[in-house]
């Protein structure tokens, strides 16, 4: 009987074929031989069966990102908790590596996009005017002092460029300008001859 045993053509072990055909040691080993062999064809056949088929699957994975929205939440957040130091880390590595290319595209992008970008904000804002107000009144309310001492900042670290800003603004509107202090001023002579 000992000279039964065969080496299966996958892994190299000795074992006892069941039959005479019987080439791999297990069914583990017949498949990854069998991928092995056509691995090109059958990735070819997969990649053509994307392909042909891409509507559908697109289809389905919005279809499932939809029905299983609050599951796909839990997982990430449970993902994100249980590797945070490992993505932290990754992330932190993945941009000092890649600084300079993310900025890069981050400027070609927006310089590329100016008109959707500016429109998606004005739809943003109009969108959420309520809400983006009553947070920012909070938000003032909460963080007084801070912004103040904010806007103190400001005008000390600008108070050239305000007044350079100030000047053309004036200069740009002189004639506007001119034009509502004198309505101003017959408005409030004729009502200060009423009484
Ligand atoms: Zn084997």
């Amino acid at each position: 009987m000992e000279s039964l045993a065969r080496f299966c053509e996958n892994c190299g072990k000795s074992f006892t074929p069941h039959n005479y055909r019987q080439r791999y040691c297990d069914v583990n080993c017949r498949n990854k031989k069998y991928y092995n062999d056509n691995k090109e064809r059958i990735s070819e056949q997969k990649k053509k069966f994307r392909e042909d088929n891409k509507e559908i699957l697109k289809e389905q994975r919005k279809k499932y990102t939809k029905d299983n929205e609050e599951k796909i939440r839990e997982y990430q957040k449970k993902y994100w908790k249980d590797n945070k130091e490992r993505l932290k880390e990754y992330n932190k590595k993945y941009w000092e590596d890649n600084k300079e290319r993310i900025k890069k595209q981050k400027k070609e992008y927006i310089e590329n996009n100016k008109e959707k970008i500016r429109e998606h904000n004005r739809r943003y804002y109009s969108e959420n005017k309520q809400k983006l107000r009553e947070y920012q009144k909070k938000y003032r309310e909460d963080n007084k002092e801070k912004v103040r001492e904010y806007h103190k900042k400001f005008r000390e670290d600008n108070k050239e460029r305000l007044k350079e800003y100030h000047k053309k603004y004036w200069e740009d509107n002189k004639e506007k300008i001119r034009e509502y202090q004198r309505k101003y001023y017959h408005e409030n002579k004729e009502k200060n001859n009423k009484n």
